[in-house]
C-alpha cells in the first residue's frame, strides 16, 4: 500500500487503488487528468484508501460520488467545493441509471438508483453511512420519490 505513494507537497490527494498519488493543484486538461477520470481516481482532501476524506472519515464513510458536472469522483461535496473550479451540479432524475457512486472498499460502481435503495454495498457488504443520504440534495436531484 505504501509502495507507490509519491509525496508532493499539498493536501489534495488523488487516490487510485492500488497506487495512491498525491497532487498539489489542478490537473485539468492534461492527459493525466483524462486517465485519472477513466480509472476512477477520487479527487479529495486527505483521501484514504477507502475514499474517506478530511470531512467524512468515520469507519463507514467509504463511498465516493461522481459529480455530474465534471464526471469526477469526489469523496464528498466539500472536497468538490475546495478542489473543483466550478459549482457542483446534481444528478438529474433521468440519469439515475448511470454509475455515480463508487464503493471505496471493493471499487464497485453503483447507479444512483441502486445507491439510494441500499445502505450496504451489493459487492462487498460494506456498510455505507446512512447519514450520507441526509445530504443527498448535494449530489442528486430530489424531485422524486425514494420509495
Ligand atoms: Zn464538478
Ligand atoms: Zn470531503
Ligand atoms: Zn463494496
Amino acid at each position: 500500500m505504501s509502495m507507490c505513494r509519491p509525496s508532493y507537497p499539498g493536501h489534495a490527494i488523488v487516490v487510485h487503488t492500488p497506487c495512491f498519488l498525491r497532487f498539489n493543484g489542478s490537473v485539468h486538461g492534461t492527459e493525466d487528468w483524462r486517465t485519472m477520470v477513466a480509472q476512477h481516481y477520487v479527487f479529495g482532501i486527505d483521501v484514504d484508501e477507502q475514499t474517506r476524506c478530511a470531512h467524512y472519515h468515520q469507519s463507514f464513510d467509504v463511498i465516493a460520488i461522481k459529480h455530474v458536472c465534471c464526471e469526477r469522483y469526489y469523496p464528498c461535496h466539500l472536497c468538490h467545493e475546495v478542489l473543483a473550479d466550478h459549482p457542483a451540479e446534481v444528478w438529474p432524475v433521468e440519469r439515475f441509471q448511470e454509475l455515480a457512486v463508487l464503493c471505496g472498499v471493493c471499487e464497485l460502481e453503483l447507479t444512483v438508483t441502486d445507491y439510494l435503495a441500499t445502505n450496504t454495498c451489493p459487492g462487498c457488504r460494506a456498510e455505507f453511512n446512512p447519514d450520507c443520504k441526509l445530504h443527498r440534495e448535494n449530489y442528486f436531484a430530489t424531485n422524486y420519490d425514494l420509495r
